[in-house]
């Protein structure tokens, strides 16, 4: 499975960020409650289940996305140690935020600009595309079969174009080297 780097991620739009995270989250089949303390849980206890969902987050594919995803929320609070997102603890997420201020205020910027949230629905809906079944239905002719893929591989092409298209117009407007 890919694994988004940290680079990746942090030039990567929100809308990219949350279906990586709902298509592969380790925490969506486990106890949602062992990433949050409970309303008046004592610190022994909640230690010990905040090192058992930082164990979990580790080895999950989509930690970098989930952990900058958290920080454009502003997830996390240096008084209240509460929760856990991205491997990271309330308090790990605030000084993470502070120390990348002003790159979180232009990705947050990025995030709600037309343009980049076109560039997600594209890339998002390329994801879709890419992951279709183009034979559909056993029980079809191999024409309609032979059919949907050249219309699948059309449908991914253009997709994949337009998205090449927003990117080059933005690196070349903003100069970032990375991604739209
Ligand atoms: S990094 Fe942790 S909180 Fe984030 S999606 Fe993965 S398991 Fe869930």
């Amino acid at each position: 499975m890919h694994r988004m780097t940290s680079k990746q991620a942090r030039h990567t739009r929100r809308a990219v960020l949350q279906s990586a995270i709902d298509a592969d989250a380790r925490c969506a089949t486990a106890d949602p409650d062992l990433w949050f303390r409970t309303d008046d849980e004592p610190q022994i206890t909640w230690q010990a289940r905040r090192a058992e969902a930082i164990r979990v987050c580790i080895g999950c594919p989509v930690r970098t996305a989930c952990e900058e995803l958290a920080l454009r929320n502003g997830d996390g609070n240096h008084r209240v140690d509460d929760m856990v997102r991205g491997g990271l603890s309330g308090a790990q997420l605030a000084a993470a935020r502070t120390a990348e201020a002003d790159r979180l205020t232009a990705a947050v910027d990025a995030d709600q600009d037309t343009e980049g949230r076109q560039h997600d629905d594209l890339s998002v809906e390329l994801r879709t595309q890419a992951g279709l079944n183009p034979y559909g239905r056993r029980n079809r002719g191999r024409l309609r079969q032979d059919e949907n893929r050249t219309e699948q591989n059309l449908r991914i092409r253009a997709l994949a174009t337009r998205i090449r298209q927003i990117r080059t117009a933005r690196r070349a407007r903003a100069g970032w080297a990375v991604a739209a």
